[in-house]
């Protein structure tokens, strides 16, 4: 495992285990511990040693899971960071005892203010909430406190200027760096100083498998090379990032992903110059920039598994046959024919989605087929 200090006292390792993902018994329901506990124990066999979790993930689970998890290990041979959600619950005082609580430690090595956005920046200023962070970190149950992002740069600038920040967490993978705004995120964090932790490498799983053109370029270039690796390796190879995580749930996941940051250095030119040749072959496949993160499908009156229809609709946008033959097999409550369209689920996507116009587009097309 490669390692990176973090400051004079802590290194870091360079790959840090996402726990929003985790193995589930079905679709957006419980844990499947088993799988869960097999992950967690081959990313300690391997050196990584950062933990990200949040208030919100698997409905509350992520962070007790975590907790009995990581419980046989010395607390001192891992970092452990975890986020407060404001959308979720103004009452951030209870939201970090519980935090502790769940995750069974009475400090927390790496606190983030979570989701920052073009319209939760300002709310998050004015909540006192930051305060309150501070001084908890002075009475050390804080060990280092940040925030992760999904704001433009304009908000995320005012927001890093706010206090003395440790780090930011951010989403950065290849395609929003060719085709985004990252690049601008990115620089803007480096003037700052700030370290930077990488969510959302893989775009949600999304770059892990490309269309045959597309991958047919990549393995010629290092058949050696899992498609997913590139992502990791575009990533890890920028300077100013400090850990790249990834959010396994399966085993084979974490054995690609730890054998990629076993080996030093990143991409080189020609390499780049390959990916984005083989960016302008599927780009069209994403068509909604839906990255799974799920913060979505547990605002829905009707239970819609929104992600897993996004899915199905970029397939169909980019023109592939039969995709929606697909949307009746999706284990889901609803369906998209059930959308009232409510807006609930928007206000908590960081993609900033228009999922209501979606589901009814998709609802039409069902009626159609
Ligand atoms: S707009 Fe539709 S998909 Fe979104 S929360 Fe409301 S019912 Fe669910
Ligand atoms: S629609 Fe938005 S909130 Fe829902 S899973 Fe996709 S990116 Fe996340």
């Amino acid at each position: 495992m490669q390692y990176k200090p973090f400051n004079s006292d802590i290194s870091l390792s360079t790959l840090g285990m996402g726990n929003m993902r985790l193995p589930v018994q079905r679709l957006g329901t419980k844990i499947d511990r088993t799988k869960a506990q097999e992950i967690i124990d081959y990313a300690m066999e391997n050196g990584v040693n950062y933990y990200d979790t949040a208030y919100i993930y698997h409905f509350g689970e992520s962070e007790k899971f975590l907790g009995e998890a990581l419980k046989k290990y010395p607390r001192e041979t891992y970092h452990l960071a975890t986020k407060y959600y404001m959308m979720a619950t103004k009452n951030y005082k209870k939201v970090f005892e519980e935090q502790l609580r769940r995750l069974q430690t009475n400090y927390i090595d790496f606190y983030l203010i979570h989701c920052v956005t073009d319209v939760t920046w300002k709310r998050y200023m004015n909540s006192g909430c930051i305060e309150y962070f501070l001084e908890q970190k002075e009475k050390g149950r804080i060990k280092y406190l940040g925030f992760s992002s999904h704001a433009g740069v304009t908000a995320l600038s005012a927001f890093a200027d706010y206090t003395k920040w440790d780090f930011a967490q951010i989403q950065l993978n290849y395609f929003d760096w060719f085709y985004g705004n990252t690049r601008k995120e990115y620089k803007a964090l480096e003037e700052r100083g700030l370290p930077i932790i990488v969510m959302e490498p893989v775009r949600g799983g999304k770059l892990a498998s490309l269309n045959k053109e597309a991958e047919k370029l990549l393995k010629e270039a290092h058949p050696d090379w899992s498609i997913a690796s590139w992502a990791l390796r575009f990533v890890k190879s920028l300077p100013q990032v400090q850990v790249v995580l990834s959010g396994m749930s399966a085993l084979s996941q974490i054995q690609d992903n730890v054998a990629t940051f076993k080996e030093e250095g990143g991409l080189t030119e020609k390499d780049k110059e390959i990916l984005l040749q083989a960016c302008e072959l599927f780009h069209g496949q994403f068509k909604v920039p839906c990255t799974a993160c799920r913060y979505c499908c547990g605002e829905c009156p009707k239970g819609i598994q929104i992600p897993d229809y996004l899915d199905i609709y970029n397939a169909y946008k980019a023109g592939e046959l039969g995709a929606l033959k697909r949307l009746e097999q999706v284990n889901s409550k609803g369906t998209p024919a059930d959308c009232i369209g409510c807006g609930k689920c928007q206000n908590h996507c960081p993609q900033s989605i228009k999922i209501p116009g979606i589901m009814k587009e998709l609802a039409q097309e069902l009626r159609r087929a």
